[in-house]
């Protein structure tokens, strides 16, 4: 009738009938499974952002992060968004036009953090050249020693980026001196740790890293939407001296500083936290801190070591060669001879709902990832997954390949 507003969209069907959420083990490059203690954390009643005690859960976060990183940096708190979310913050309150950054591309980490310092207008020296152009040749999975001396001489960047955990690749890229190095060249070190944090040791303070971040959703176990990050004494003044500001303000480091009381000042609203993501990272990390950092390190390494020797009892070809530097919380194995990877992918998905993942980035077609973080890091998933990749070697073989 006149006057009132008709809906003419119709309602959707869909909507009307209950949330299906299968169950499926989570053995990919993350996110991970959520144990119960953590799921039922996020499911808490909400309180309001500003209330004394969230602010205590973020007090709580924070002191969780600074010994996940192994750091006293004031400046620890975690974005309200995934891994990609600090990457940005670390590049967007770091860099200011002009300023250049040297990435280290060793798969596909580095190569979104060159798009991103690209879409700032920072002039960015490209990471590793590989054979096949500007970005490395997907066997180029670790940088040669005398790349950074060079890099670093030769093009003066102000921040270095680098990925600890190549998820993309598998490798673990050892960061040993290369702070110090950064800091005799007068360049802040940025560390991504999204895959690599709680499962093999990285110490921000000791190795001289001035910003780090992870996420929620790998070894920590808590579902995806938050993003612990840490900025050093270095990296805070370089944020002071900026003659802008951060071309977000979502996430603005001052105003996120403030919010989660690593200033001087009264804590003011910057954004609603997302506060069930809170109390579910603040269980996540204090499980990582209940069962202790070196536990944590160990039983990753412990549980890739006897996954890696079942992919070879398989007949499987480990992608990195080298102990030393492979990724204890996802591996990287070739796709076999005779096989499509999409097809070993699905039959475990629907035979034995289990997820492993295809490569990404410069490691497409070529490997299969399998993660153990966190709550997945155990012996009865590597029997699991090796069960099943059994079965898929059996079952998937393709006759006219
Ligand atoms: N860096 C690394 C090393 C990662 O493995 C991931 C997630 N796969 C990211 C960054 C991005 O994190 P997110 O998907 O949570 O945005």
């Amino acid at each position: 009738t006149a006057g009132h507003p008709m809906a003419t969209i119709p309602l959707p069907q869909a909507l009307l009938r209950p949330l299906a959420v299968p169950q499926r083990l989570l053995l990919g490059p993350g996110p991970s499974n959520v144990p119960p203690r953590i799921l039922a954390a996020g499911s808490q009643q909400l309180l309001g952002h500003m209330h004394p005690e969230m602010l205590q859960v973020m007090d709580e976060i924070k002191a969780g992060i600074q010994y996940a990183f192994q750091t006293r940096n004031r400046l620890t708190l975690a974005v309200s968004g995934t891994g990609h979310c600090a990457m940005e913050a670390a590049l967007l309150n770091l860099l200011e036009r002009g300023d250049t950054v040297l990435v280290a591309i060793n798969g596909i980490w580095g190569q979104r953090a060159a798009d991103i310092a690209g879409r700032l207008g920072t002039l960015r020296a490209p990471g590793c050249r590989g054979a096949a152009g500007t970005w490395p040749a997907p066997e180029v999975l670790i940088h040669p020693p005398a790349f950074f001396p060079q890099g670093l001489a030769r093009h003066k960047p102000s921040v270095l980026f680098i990925t600890h955990g190549e998820s993309s690749t598998g490798v673990l890229q050892p960061l040993e001196g290369l702070g110090e190095l950064c800091h005799r060249h007068g360049c802040l070190l940025l560390v991504d740790a999204v895959a690599s944090l709680g499962g093999a040791p990285i110490l921000m303070d000791q190795q001289e890293i001035d910003v780090l971040y992870s996420g929620s959703q790998k070894v920590l176990s808590a579902p995806p939407g938050s993003a612990p990050i840490s900025f050093s004494e270095r990296a805070r003044e370089k944020m002071l001296r900026r003659k802008t500001k951060p071309p977000s303000f979502y996430l603005d480091m001052g105003c996120l500083a403030n919010y989660w009381g690593c200033d001087d000042k009264p804590r003011m609203y910057h954004h609603t936290a997302p506060i069930n993501s809170f109390f579910s990272l603040r269980e996540g990390l204090a499980m990582l801190a209940e069962m202790g950092l070196e536990s944590s390190w160990e039983r990753h390494r412990a549980n890739c070591t006897l996954l890696c020797q079942g992919l070879r009892e398989l007949g499987l070809e480990l992608f990195v060669k080298e102990e030393a530097v492979r990724l204890p919380t996802i591996t990287t194995v070739r796709v076999p001879k005779g096989y499509a990877w999409q097809e070993i992918t699905a039959f475990l998905m629907k035979e034995h709902g289990l997820e492993i993942a295809g490569g990404l980035g410069p490691s497409v077609g070529k490997v299969l990832r399998i993660g153990l973080m966190g709550y997945n890091s155990t012996k009865d998933n590597v029997d699991r997954v090796l069960g099943a990749l059994r079965d898929a070697l059996q079952r998937c073989r393709r006759s006219r390949l």
